[in-house]
């Protein structure tokens, strides 16, 4: 009776111990993704229903390595607004091949030189963020992402004001996960520039 007592006193302790408290609760409480019980390759960041059959999404805590490729996006968001090629340097692998709409880059020197650097440079009011990041695993160290981007900035007289879908190959080294292939396409703008 008394090593029950002990016993029960030392879980009720590990308990108390281990529960989070504020904002890491409320941070661990986000860390989930949506899916189906039905058709597990339905997965969302958000509620909502499959689009397999219908039924609810059901949310499930995502595993440590779907939180360090999300927790990577919003490090990279972070990065892209504050225009920090050095810190974007780190997070593509040298060899990235980068797809927007049909043009191609080759190689993270390629891009930085000739596309995202010259570009960050004349971006005024710069907004940018990837939402309903989905990371899909492809073992431990290897996943493909799915999301969508949206970017309002001035760029002399000129407003960019889009977003569209993305999707990024990640592999995962010494130095973390590393960005080896992106595609975006920006959804369809109607003619005139009037949304519906
Ligand atoms: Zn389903």
């Amino acid at each position: 009776m008394r090593i029950f007592r002990t016993l029960a006193f030392a879980v009720a302790v590990a308990l108390l111990v281990t529960i989070p408290s504020g904002t890491s609760a409320r941070q661990a409480a986000a860390a989930e993704l949506f899916t189906c019980s039905m058709h597990p390759h339905v997965v969302d960041a958000k509620p909502g229903t499959c689009s397999v059959c219908a039924m609810a999404l059901k949310a499930r805590a995502m595993t440590p390595a779907e939180k360090e490729i999300v927790d990577f996006f919003t490090a990279y968001d972070a990065a892209f607004v504050a225009k920090d090629l050095g810190k974007l340097a780190t997070m593509y692998a040298p060899e990235t091949i980068v797809y927007e709409g049909s043009g191609i880059n080759r190689g993270w020197k390629d891009y930085s030189e000739t596309h995202l650097g010259p570009e960050l440079k004349v971006f005024e009011n710069l907004e940018f963020a990837h939402t309903n990041v989905v990371p899909h695993m492809l073992g431990t160290d290897a996943a493909y992402v799915t999301a969508d981007y949206s970017i309002k900035a001035k760029t002399g007289e000129r407003l960019v004001d889009s977003g569209g879908l993305a999707t990024f190959v990640l592999s995962k080294n010494a130095g973390g996960w590393k960005i080896r292939h992106t595609a975006t396409a920006a959804r369809r703008r109607p003619a005139g520039g009037v949304s519906h």
